[in-house]
């Protein structure tokens, strides 16, 4: 019996703590494993190449985009990202959940491949908080700053292609939703019955 892992898809504006509420969920379940990430982006202050991206130059990255290498790939913020292909695929064949944490460009593309993934926004408390954990970050311009509000405005309208939500109050919280929406998942009446509803047959007449 080769069960599938789930595909979970976490977007949601720059600055709702997507990464940080993925990091917590992935030290408390280990049967959850992140797809790292291509980037033409320069790494920031404590990044680490292959941990917290895969860093390439653009034409390394377009090269990949020709050999067909990615699941999704989009521009965000004049910088190339994409998940690469083959790692999704194979861990997700060998049952394990595999989570992207990716931009919804990215992931209204994933959804067109496998609407079976598991789709979650993540919603900051308030676009102040929004701005002043930007902010905190101390990485961006003020040009690039503006630039990520305003998009936010606009992201905010494609939660409607999402199946869940969760507002990002605090790590802690909004991590234990996400670990209810996986369980949830897990506990879905999908294909995969039919074997559960046979071995309850199987044990019946056997009874
Ligand atoms: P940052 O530069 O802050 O690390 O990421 C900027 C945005 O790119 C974030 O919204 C992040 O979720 C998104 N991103 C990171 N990796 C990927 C990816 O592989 N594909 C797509 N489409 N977006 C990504």
């Amino acid at each position: 019996m080769n069960h599938k892992g789930l595909l979970i898809i976490v977007s949601g504006p720059s600055g709702a703590g997507k990464g940080t509420i993925c990091k917590e969920l992935l030290s408390r379940d280990q049967s959850v494993l992140v797809s790292v990430s291509a980037t033409t982006r320069t790494p920031r202050n404590g990044e680490v190449d292959g941990e917290s991206y895969h860093f390439m130059n653009r034409e390394t990255f377009l090269s990949m985009i020709d050999e067909g290498g990615f699941l999704e790939y989009a521009c965000v913020y004049d910088n190339y990202y994409g998940t690469p292909k083959q790692f999704v695929i194979d861990q997700i064949s060998a049952g394990r959940n595999v989570l992207l944490e990716i931009d919804i460009q990215g992931a209204l593309q994933v959804k067109k491949k496998y609407p079976e993934g598991v789709f979650v926004f993540v919603l900051p408390p308030s676009m102040k908080t929004l701005k002043s954990r930007i902010e905190g970050r101390g990485s961006e311009t003020p040009e690039s700053l503006n630039k990520r509000l305003s998009s936010a405005f606009t992201e905010i309208e494609y939660i409607k292609n999402y199946d869940y939500f969760l507002v990002n109050d605090t790590v802690c919280h909004a991590t234990d939703l996400l670990q209810a929406i996986i369980t949830a998942e897990k506990c879905r009446v999908d294909a995969d019955i039919e074997e559960i509803v046979s071995r309850f047959k199987e044990e019946t007449k056997n009874a």
